[in-house]
């Protein structure tokens, strides 16, 4: 929930854009998947944990794009952990407390995303925020988590720190969004599933 560069962003979408008709990806048409490592630093409990992955997997469902987690933290971590990263592998770590102070990054971010020229690899969540948010009442603690996640991948597959007016794209979720956020229906735009897809389309490519 970096807060962005509007006037680069917006350089950004319209070059994206013009690029993105020539190859217009349905959702239906491909059988596009991620993997996603998490690193639960902030010894938050399993079942948080697993509810959160759940959401941020439903909601990137909703975009053609389905997730497979990892646990890779904590005793019993899998070979798979340890394995070489491709293109579509993701690590995604929840810490504790809010964004650290003097990075630049507002308190009220969820999370952070690292991005590269390739778009990213690795996001972080910070769990005392998530917590605060739910505080509220407006939405569960795994809820906000999760859609933290998927907010947090958003950056990392469309290669931005940029952010959105409407939708869970947004620098800071406001009270209709945890309402949202509590129905499961605080959902990417139309415009950003086209580039989420794209973005996994042309990682499964790259790992051929
Ligand atoms: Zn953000």
């Amino acid at each position: 929930m970096k807060k962005g560069f509007p006037v680069l962003m917006l350089a950004w979408m319209v070059s994206i854009t013009a690029d993105a008709g020539a190859q217009d990806i349905e959702s239906n048409d491909l059988n596009l998947q991620i993997r996603i490592r998490v690193y639960n630093f902030a010894k938050v409990t399993p079942d948080v944990i697993a509810k959160g992955e759940e959401e941020a997997g439903f909601v990137l469902e909703k975009v053609g794009i389905r997730t497979r987690w990892l646990e890779c933290s904590g005793p019993a971590v899998g070979l798979e952990c340890q394995s070489e990263l491709g293109q579509r592998d993701f690590l995604v770590r929840i810490l504790s407390g809010w964004a650290p102070v003097g990075t630049g990054i507002p308190r009220s971010a969820v999370g952070l995303a690292l991005l590269a020229e390739d778009g990213g690899t690795m996001a972080s969540v910070y769990i005392g925020r998530v917590t605060e948010i739910a505080a509220t009442g407006l939405a569960w603690r795994a809820q906000v988590l999760g859609h933290g996640i998927a907010h947090e991948i958003g950056h990392l597959l469309m290669g931005s720190n940029g952010h959105a007016a409407l939708g869970i794209m947004r620098a800071e979720w406001k009270r209709a969004d945890l309402q949202s956020i509590s129905r499961r229906s605080l959902n990417f735009t139309s415009k950003q599933r086209k580039l989420l897809r794209e973005a996994v389309h042309r990682r499964e490519t790259a790992e051929k």
